[in-house]
């Protein structure tokens, strides 16, 4: 069996599954956020009864992360449904915006957006913070109400986005009947050269296979280049496998999986047993495709869908509005580094948003220093605006007051994971995704550019 059907056949109860059978998966977590939180809360409602209890108190993580920092009454309710749903059923892993459990939430469009407006249990954007806060295990079954769920993947779990519908039975249940999808086979072999990325390496991929190339299949990643792959760089290129149309990505285990998720688990107080599954001798793919990661150049996902692969240095001639870094995908502490890299002793050229993940990534960067300087301040000073409310801001858009959402027609390179018309805010507009490097490269010159041009 490979990576997937492992995990699934024991979360079925079974020995053995295949590709294309269909089996009752039992869940370990089932993660929701503000958007979809508040519509799997009525359909768990109405289906359950008014006075019912979630199957496991301990099993559900609500991360609110997506309309945050707006001042939309309806977005800042949204919240507030949560909260009130957490203190009904005495959930233990809420992520407030707030510390107060019986405040309301009202963001103060008065201060700004640059200035944090959270309390100390707020952790940022849910795939980012799932992990950081230890709720992702190897050999786990992982459900979240949101499509990128994928990401947890890195850490060798199945996980993938569910809707509301099905979220709402999880969560009154902890089942979910799930068809085993079959399983594409990525072999990593070779290292990435100076000005490459986690985000070139699943931008080539999709790019191999097409934008739906993946639909319902496993998207499982191996092999020798594992060894020089952070998590954070499986992190990105896991999120990434519903850009392909994957039900899942998923990475083998190694000691710097085992090392994140001991160190995670055990400074959150969260569960530190797990099982992890290895590969088979007998696996059966769909298909294989060997990447060498040493052969790679920077690339770019044009607009409109992230199967629209070109070369960086091929597109010098396209123009630019606007720069973006940020997201579940491109705002991790390691991804504004390697950003800074390119950035330090420069400007930027065209406005340029910075969304760090989390506030654990906030900190990360207030606290970093290069010379006399912390990379915060060498962002902000090369022209970089850096909100320090970590959130999902424009990646998916959002209100038309959302930090960085483009509210007219313009085009914006970007260091987020999804690039379908009006995905980021106009419905004119262009989004042109690449690694932060790239996105760096490109903020400087004002056109999309190679980020191997400014590396020495
Ligand atoms: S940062 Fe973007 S891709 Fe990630 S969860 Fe938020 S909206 Fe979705």
């Amino acid at each position: 069996m490979t990576l997937t059907e492992k995990i699934l056949a024991r979360a079925a109860g079974k020995a053995q599954v295949q590709a294309g059978e269909n089996v009752w998966v039992q869940a370990d977590i089932l993660m929701t956020h503000d958007v979809c939180g508040p519509g799997t809360i009525g359909v768990f409602k109405r289906e359950f009864g008014k006075n019912a209890r979630v199957w496991d108190r301990n099993k559900i993580v609500i991360i609110p992360d997506h309309y945050i920092f707006t001042a939309d009454s309806k977005s800042n309710r949204n919240v507030d449904i949560l909260r009130e749903f957490v203190n009904e059923q005495a959930l233990e892993y809420f992520y407030d915006v707030l510390d107060d459990p019986n405040g309301r939430w009202v963001f103060d469009a008065k201060q700004g957006q640059l200035k944090r407006q959270y309390g100390a249990n707020f952790a940022g954007v849910c795939h980012t913070a799932l992990p950081q806060k230890g709720h992702t295990r190897p050999g786990e079954v992982l459900f979240g109400t949101d499509s990128h769920t994928c990401m947890a993947g890195a850490f060798n779990e199945f996980a993938t986005g569910i809707g509301n519908t099905d979220a709402g039975f999880v969560m009154g249940t902890g089942k979910l009947l799930l068809k085993v999808p079959e399983t594409m086979h990525f072999r990593l072999e070779g290292k990435l050269r100076p000005g490459l990325m986690a985000k070139d390496v699943i931008l080539h991929c999709i790019g191999e296979i097409g934008f739906d190339g993946a639909t319902y299949r496993a998207m499982q990643f191996d092999g020798p280049a594992l060894s020089h792959l952070s998590m954070d760089d499986r992190m990105t290129i896991a999120n990434m496998a519903i850009e392909a149309g994957g039900k899942n990505g998923i990475f083998e285990f190694d000691a710097q999986t085992q090392a994140y998720v001991d160190y995670r688990c055990k400074l959150n107080g969260t569960k530190a047993t797990y099982e992890p599954v290895e590969r088979d001798h007998d696996e059966k793919f769909v298909s294989e495709l060997v990447v060498d990661l040493s052969k790679l150049e920077p690339v770019v996902a044009c607009h409109p869908d992230p199967g629209q692969r070109k070369l960086a240095k091929d597109l010098n001639h396209i123009g630019l509005d606007r720069a973006y870094i940020g997201s579940c995908t491109g705002g991790k502490t390691s991804d504004f580094l390697d950003f800074a890299r390119v950035i330090r002793g420069r400007r930027v050229v065209i406005d340029t948003f910075g969304v760090p993940a989390t506030p654990e990534i906030v900190r990360d960067l207030q606290a970093a220093r290069w010379g006399d300087k912390t990379v915060w301040q060498i962002l902000v000073e090369a022209g970089v605006q850096m909100t320090e409310n970590a959130s999902c801001a424009a990646c998916l858009g959002g209100p038309t007051d959302t930090f960085g959402r483009m509210n007219t027609p313009m085009k914006c390179i970007s260091a987020t994971n999804r690039n379908f018309p009006g995905r980021m805010g106009h419905k004119e507009s262009q989004v042109f995704l690449a690694s932060p490097m790239t996105v760096a490269a490109s903020a400087i010159t004002g056109k999309i550019t190679d980020p191997r041009e400014f590396l020495s």
